[in-house]
């Protein structure tokens, strides 16, 4: 029988994450401290982060070790497998090779453990007693949930009120793991009290349940915030998905035409991509496509320039992709995809064209899915099925042209919780909604000016 699974032991999962800023053509823009309008200085964002971090946050340092706390917590579901889906690939017929990493096998069902653990880990090391979060599906808010559990820390969570009331399990899930959690806007914070005064009937947005995160790191010495996505030291955490893929594409003795995520924040996607998109700088001849909703196309319709992380300006000013942080996410069910900002690495990396980027609606997106799950069995998360949706397309174009490719995609997560979304699709009750160009232009209006 054909391979169609590659599995590393224990003992040979990377020891180290990769820092791509120590290898990229342009190094990124400062972060600009939200009530200065000047570069932030590490002091500065101590108040909210622990230095062990802010360290990997600034560093160039191209290597980090994993600390072997981590890695004995990362063992209980990693490595994770390379799977080949050979069933999706004869139901489209095509001549290409379909392989996904697989992270929807972690506790929490989905990658972003893999940054709550060193996150909670480098916090207790510091000191700290509490985290605090915002979630927006509730993927991060479980991940970080878990991960304080281990480590003996507090967690607070801050979730965005729409999914709150659509996903309960979210919440019994974070709860099961310890953790207290509020639907935001929430009367826990002063931010969250004024949004409520001044937007009654908001269903929450990530930008404001960010800001009552920051605002309770701020106002608790005891307590540091925790971003699940985004920032430059997410981004290397989850450098262990490309890393474990490129031993096992080894393995097959393959190398991917083309490698695929989905971009929310752009975590998943840089964990899976940046150290393809190192081999591809050392002459590695490979496609690298980020995938995002139409209807938050931060990427593809976004303009690149300095905004504000959140909603109520306490998050520190970045220079990345953004819709502007006045963005009103339109109700699309991939939650998780549905910030207004990018990884200020992965827009770099966009910028300096390492990096293709397209979106999809999400009924073509909710279709992949479907045909996924019918073919190879696993259920993916919303968010997962765009980079399956543009895996099928590069699989399609492969038979138009008649010729071989290697895909490679990262399946971020598992859909269990996301139910009522199939449902939804199931009853035909899902439409499409492009982003208007005309809002995007609107909202620069509000952009801070620096420099
Ligand atoms: C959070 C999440 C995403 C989007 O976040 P990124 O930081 O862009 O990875 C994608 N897929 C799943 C399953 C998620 O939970």
């Amino acid at each position: 029988m054909e391979q169609i699974r590659v599995d590393l032991k224990t003992e040979d999962m990377p020891k180290r994450w990769y820092n791509i800023q120590a290898d990229m053509p342009n190094p990124l823009a400062p972060p600009i401290h939200p009530a200065t309008n000047e570069p932030a200085t590490p002091e500065q964002m101590n108040v909210i982060f622990p230095m062990n971090l802010l360290e990997q946050e600034m560093s160039p340092q191209r290597w980090w070790e994993i600390p072997q706390e981590v890695l004995d917590i990362y063992a209980l579901w990693r490595p994770t497998p390379l799977q080949r889906a050979t069933r999706l690939e004869k139901a489209l017929g095509t001549p290409a090779k379909i392989y996904y990493k697989n992270e929807s096998v972690s506790p929490a069902g989905s990658h972003k453990p893999n940054t709550a653990v060193p996150s909670a880990y480098y916090n207790k090391q510091a000191g700290i007693k509490r985290l605090s979060t915002e979630t927006g599906a509730g993927q991060w808010g479980s991940a970080l949930s878990m991960a304080t559990n281990f480590f003996g820390l507090e967690c607070t969570v801050y979730m965005v009120r729409i999914s709150y009331e659509q996903k309960p399990y979210r919440k019994s899930l974070i709860n099961t793991w310890g953790a207290s959690i509020y639907p935001s806007p929430s009367d826990q914070t002063e931010a969250g009290r004024r949004f409520r005064e001044e937007y009654p009937d908001t269903p929450g947005t990530l930008g404001m349940a960010i800001t009552e995160a920051v605002e309770d790191a701020v106002n608790n010495k005891d307590t540091n915030y925790s971003l699940g996505s985004v920032l430059n030291h997410v981004c290397l955490h989850q450098t262990i998905i490309g890393e474990e893929a490129l031993k096992q594409m080894a393995l097959l003795g393959e190398n991917p035409d083309v490698v695929i995520g989905c971009v929310g924040g752009g975590s998943n996607f840089a964990g899976l991509a940046f150290p393809y998109i190192r081999e591809k700088m050392a002459g590695m001849d490979v496609r690298i496509l980020a995938v995002e909703p139409g209807s938050c196309p931060t990427v593809t319709k976004g303009v690149y320039a300095y905004d504000y992380g959140d909603t109520g300006k306490m998050a520190p000013i970045v220079k990345m992709h953004t819709l502007g942080h006045t963005f009103v996410p339109p109700g699309i069910h991939a939650g998780g995809l549905r910030y207004h900002g990018m990884a200020p690495l992965v827009s770099r990396l966009v910028k300096d064209n390492l990096v293709e980027a397209i979106s999809y609606g999400q009924t073509g997106c909710f279709e992949a899915g479907l045909l996924f799950a019918r073919s190879e069995g696993l259920v993916p998360a919303p968010e997962s099925t765009h980079a399956i949706k543009a895996a099928v397309d590069e699989a399609i174009r492969a038979k138009e042209e008649g010729k071989e490719r290697v895909i490679l995609f990262n399946l971020s997560g598992h859909g269990h919780f996301d139910m009522a979304a199939y449902d939804a699709y199931l009853a035909g009750q899902l439409s499409d909604y492009e982003y208007p160009t005309e809002l995007v232009e609107q909202a620069l209006s509000h952009l801070p000016q620096i420099g």
